[in-house]
């Protein structure tokens, strides 16, 4: 076995059906009295819901919540902070929603208490992001953390299809690429091998019927390891590669993540064995990246980059990208071998074995 070290953020979470109605109660431990609640617009009714539950403790609503939180948003944000006094955020929606009550406690530090209602898995990691310009930076900071996250998977319901399966496939490639990170450990690739085979079986399910509280319960599962299993362990080529595509070519993100991770995969797999018999027994095939086009394609991933607006032309700049400040990977990355499986995702060719 190969040496390691081990270290996990501890914060509390709470999981089940209907979870989001003992907030009151989970959110006194923090002892926060002004709650400024974060709301996607999608989440308004839930938000008058728990802005009822929380009562005079809730000083207002904030719902200007746009992707990539744009600097401008997260200033707004924070001046509405300062104009209500909030001691707390707590945000009801997916990344965009989470980013955003993150970009704000970057400067006015507040616990933030997450309820998620994507796969996205940020409400686990210390991991802002913040776009100035045309630039997205990002970094770590433990005050940006969420102390609290309820996980209810009635509220992901709701998702349309075509948001879920993709979204889905965002939390499968972190757990994906935590199987083979520089900082790799052996409890860390247990839960990532188990959210792979949850978000396998729960994905087709939750996309064919989003009413199955079964299936979302599985599903929302899977998302909280892909979103400890993020935080924990560095992330690889995918997520080098997802990075470039969304910052510079402005692919969607859960969509460019659910077209790139087979082509990924089936580039590393020869030199990282152990995620290779891991994933082989969480998806059930040993065609691994076979396995996982044909989960993306049946949960609504793009069929290509052509698809997602990119010019054949771009992508040699794409591959230049890549490897100019390359993120660790098992396998090495060189412009040729990025561009021939950019080629590849361009034109929606099945991944080589
Ligand atoms: P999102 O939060 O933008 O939501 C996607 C869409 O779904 C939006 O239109 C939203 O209104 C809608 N929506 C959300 N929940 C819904 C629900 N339950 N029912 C109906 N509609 C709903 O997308 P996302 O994929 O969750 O997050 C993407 C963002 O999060 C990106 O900016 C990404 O960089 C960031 N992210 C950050 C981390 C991190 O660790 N910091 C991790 C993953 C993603």
């Amino acid at each position: 076995m190969r040496e390691f070290e081990f270290e996990i953020a501890a914060r509390r979470v709470v999981f089940g059906p209907g979870s989001r109605h003992r907030l009151a109660e989970e959110i006194n431990t923090l002892g926060s009295q002004r709650i400024l609640i974060i709301a996607d617009p999608s989440q308004s009714s839930t938000a008058k819901e728990i802005a009822q539950q929380l009562g005079t403790s809730c000083v207002g609503t904030y719902d200007r919540v746009t992707a990539h939180v744009p600097i401008e948003t997260a200033e707004a944000g924070r001046d509405r902070v300062r104009e209500l006094d909030a001691d707390c955020y707590l945000t009801i929606g997916g990344g965009s929603a989470i980013g955003l009550a993150k970009a704000i406690a970057l400067e006015i530090e507040n616990p933030i208490v997450a309820i998620p209602t994507t796969y996205a898995g940020s409400e686990m990691t210390p991991i802002w992001g913040l776009t100035e310009g045309q630039v997205k930076r990002t970094g770590r900071a433990a005050r940006v953390l969420p102390r609290l996250v309820i996980y209810d998977p009635e509220l992901t319901a709701s998702l349309p299809p075509q948001v879920a399966g993709p979204s889905g496939m965002n939390a499968m490639a972190h757990c994906v690429e935590a199987l083979y990170a520089e900082n790799a450990n052996p409890v860390m690739s247990l839960l990532a091998e188990d959210g792979i085979r949850a978000l396998a079986i729960a994905l087709p399910r939750v996309v064919a019927h989003p009413e199955d509280i079964d299936a979302q319960s599985q599903a929302l599962y899977g998302a909280w390891l892909g979103g400890l299993t993020l935080a924990s362990v560095g992330m690889a080529l995918h997520h080098k590669l997802c990075h470039v595509l969304g910052g510079t070519f402005n692919t969607p993100h859960a969509e460019t993540h659910a077209l790139m991770l087979p082509y990924v995969t089936a580039f590393n797999l020869g030199s990282a064995p152990d995620a290779e018999r891991r994933l082989t027994a969480a998806l059930g095939s040993s065609a691994v990246a076979g396995a996982l086009r044909d989960l993306g394609q049946a949960v609504g991933a793009p069929e290509s980059l052509r698809a997602l607006g990119l010019a054949e032309s771009d992508l040699q700049r794409a591959a230049e990208l890549v490897t100019q400040a390359p993120y660790y990977n098992p396998r090495q990355v060189t412009t040729e071998n990025i561009r021939e499986l950019l080629q590849d995702a361009y034109t929606g060719a099945r991944p080589r074995a």
